[in-house]
């Protein structure tokens, strides 16, 4: 007898122009079939008489055309007086065909599915589904299943598909035996059986109830399938082979005697866990967290010389062109002066410069390489990569990721980001992933307070800027996102520029934008972290990874547009030295409902953390997830804010499962994601 797993994978078994619409729905194997799970029900088990009609659910009738006509006014339209021994029923088609006419000529006998509505004539069903019958045909022994369809698959195309894999296929367990009882699960039988084919006692609010046991089964499968490829995924990493990087601790310990500050216990930490990473002969795959301000660069400093120490390079890489330049101007502060080369590369650079700088890449031994992606530019080849850090990771994608791990052999790799990842995320998508967390922020930082301020209050708010200029601190003041032109969000910033100008003409005013050239762009930033320039005016290229610690007013105009991760990484710009720092969000009214919710969330939470999780529940994760998402499939039944029982479940399942029974997990695998691991493996 053949098993449900060869039959699992076979192509569907209809002609290539139904086989397309079928595509378009997910649909490509036998499986997926089963797996299309209905959207709601209609209840066809039970005729109601019409003069008892119940409103405001479809609703099943039964009776004979006692009248047709079809009317001109107000517009073109098709009437029909159905009764049954209890009393009659209008049915109003406001399009129709002409075998309708047909189908519901007088005397017709039909079963009429719809809602019904107070009419201007006594009760009426518009477009109901209609069927002709005979007298005393049975009734439907179970819910009608309604699938998500596409145009031109109808419902009866789709539920005669999928009844006829569920006869064809035997669908056994995939779970290791004991598990399903242990969990109080049902059988992936049972539970298919009953979504696609609900049994007569079932209510349609239990059949939609996500608590059913059914939907359980179905939630706990997709986790596990979610769970056992991204251990595989981590499993494949751990394999591959990365040199052991055994720091000798030299550089470090100058670095530590030339640094004004120490780390704090947090930084500690996960450079421990860092380190340790490093010394095994399997490539790292760490992912750095902390806040906004918490201190990750210099955490990226002391791994690049464990890294150095050993003998290797290193590469830090950044996404745009002015937070590569920070971490150059800072970490050559830090580095050069022991004795450490930093190269820097961009791709901006002159022509020449950049020649001289790859070449330098290519010949510099134990050199600490600092840029943009040009890092990972075909002509760019490491002498020896160790280790590659990515900061602010999210911003990357999964490809431009895959390039640089492609470079020379597999270096260590450290990925930075500000952006918390709730725990559910991190316990699912990011699973394949360690994680470091700094939860500390370094001593002496001051509270960011923060304001909401209408924006016809905006005099005011300049001249709490001259204010702050007159107590010798800097302002940024960031101009709103214009999503719509990318030349207009330009020319507002230029705008307000030159209005900031007028009105704080004893101050100068510094221009930011994506547009500049890198050069000009880098000469602004450095003027300003030179108080030269006392005010900052910027677009959101500035949300990123900038530090001037003497800055300590922020300005954000048109707050109600942004995101809550843009406003929290842009109100971490302030509060990064001694003096009390302060942010104002501006905002245009009326406010929707969704902008009301994120500024109430950012007013209310400094908390990195606390306010990805509203974000998450704002959002849903889809968003969230934002490079991850083009290659990982998302999930289409379990809710990981909902689920977290089974998520954890299913954590704790999918490792035991991977080691005693193989089998069953590529089984499973099989069923849920045929196809579709390889991206997990980014
Ligand atoms: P982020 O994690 O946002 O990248 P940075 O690495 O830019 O943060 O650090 C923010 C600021 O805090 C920098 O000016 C940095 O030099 C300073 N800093 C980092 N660690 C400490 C510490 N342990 N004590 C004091 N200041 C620190
Ligand atoms: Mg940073």
């Amino acid at each position: 007898m053949t098993s449900s797993r060869d039959l699992a994978g076979l192509p569907l078994d209809v002609p290539p122009a139904t086989a397309k619409k079928f595509d378009k729905l997910g649909i490509r194997r036998r499986f997926d079939l089963i797996l299309h799970m209905p959207l709601r029900y209609e209840d066809e088990t039970h005729l109601y008489p019409i003069a008892a009609l119940p409103y405001g659910q479809p609703v099943l009738v039964e009776g004979e055309v006692i009248a047709q006509e079809v009317q001109y006014r107000p517009r073109r339209q098709l009437v029909v007086q159905l009764e049954d021994r209890s009393g009659t029923l209008v049915l109003r088609f406001l399009n129709f065909y002409p075998s309708q006419l047909k189908q519901l000529a007088k005397g017709q006998r039909i079963r009429a599915l719809g809602e019904v509505k107070r009419g201007f004539f006594g009760d009426e069903m518009i477009h109901p589904k209609c069927r002709t019958v005979v007298e005393g045909e049975p009734l439907a022994g179970s819910f009608t299943p309604v699938y998500p369809t596409v145009n031109g698959l109808t419902q009866p195309v789709l539920r005669r598909q999928i009844a006829n894999e569920l006869k064809r296929q035997l669908l056994d367990e995939t779970l290791p035996h004991g598990v399903r009882e242990s969990l109080g699960l049902v059988t992936f039988q049972e539970a298919v059986n009953t979504l696609h084919a609900p049994p007569p006692n079932y209510s349609m609010r239990q059949l939609e109830d996500p608590l059913l046991p059914a939907w359980q089964r179905l939630k706990f499968d997709e986790l596990l399938a979610q769970q056992l490829s991204m251990r595989l995924a981590y499993r494949a990493r751990r394999m591959g082979i990365a040199p052991r990087l055994h720091g000798t601790g030299v550089l470090a310990e100058k670095l530590t005697a030339c640094l004004p500050f120490a780390l704090t216990g947090a930084q500690q930490r996960v450079l421990e866990e860092i380190r340790a990473d490093l010394a095994h002969p399997h490539p790292m795959h760490r992912l750095l967290q902390g806040d906004v301000g918490s201190g990750k660069t210099i955490v990226a400093a002391y791994s690049a010389l464990t890294a150095i120490e050993a003998g290797f390079q290193v590469a830090l890489m950044a996404p745009t062109e002015i937070l590569a330049e920070q971490h150059y101007l800072k970490l050559s502060g830090w580095l050069e002066p022991i004795g450490v080369p930093v190269i820097w590369l961009s791709g901006s650079m002159r022509k020449k410069a950049k020649t001289e700088a790859i070449a330098a890449i290519a010949t510099t031994p134990c050199a600490l390489v600092v840029g943009t992606h040009a890092l990972f530019q075909d002509d760019v080849t490491f002498l020896k990569l160790g280790l590659s850090i990515v900061d602010e990771q999210h911003r990357f994608g999964v490809g431009q990721r895959l390039a640089l791990k492609d470079k020379g052999q597999e270096p260590h790799q450290l990925m930075m980001s500000a952006t918390p990842i709730p725990r559910t995320l991190a316990m699912s998508f990011y699973a394949d992933l360690d994680v470091s967390v700094i939860d500390e922020l370094p001593p002496g930082r001051t509270p960011i307070v923060t304001k909401l301020i209408n924006s016809a209050r905006r005099d005011e708010v300049v001249a709490y800027v001259d204010k702050t200029c007159r107590e010798g601190r800097q302002v940024y003041w960031v101009c709103p996102l214009i999503e719509e032109s990318e030349t207009l969000q330009l020319q507002t910033a230029v705008d307000t520029h030159l209005q900031l100008g007028e009105e704080l003409s004893q101050w100068g005013i510094g221009l930011v934008h994506g547009r500049m050239k890198p050069d000009e762009k880098a000469a602004i930033m450095k003027a300003f972290a030179a108080n030269e320039l006392q005010v900052l005016v910027a677009t959101t290229v500035i949300e990123v990874g900038v530090d001037v610690p003497n800055a300590s007013l922020m300005v954000i105009e048109h707050a109600e547009r942004m995101g809550l991760a843009q406003l929290h990484q842009l109100r971490g710009r302030v509060g990064r030295g001694e003096a009390k720092s302060q942010c104002v969000l501006l905002f245009e009214t009326p406010l929707s409902e969704l902008a009301k919710a994120r500024l109430k969330v950012i007013y209310e939470n400094t908390d990195g953390f606390e306010i990805a999780r509203q974000d998450l529940m704002i959002r849903g994760p889809g968003e969230f997830l934002g490079a991850r998402q083009s290659g990982v499939p998302m999930l289409r039944f379990a809710n990981l804010e909902e689920d977290i029982e089974l998520l954890e479940q299913a954590r704790e399942l999918a490792p035991r499962m991977l080691e005693r029974d193989q089998q069953a997990a590529d089984a499973h695998l099989e069923r849920w994601l045929a196809g579709r691991e390889q991206f997990l493996k980014a």
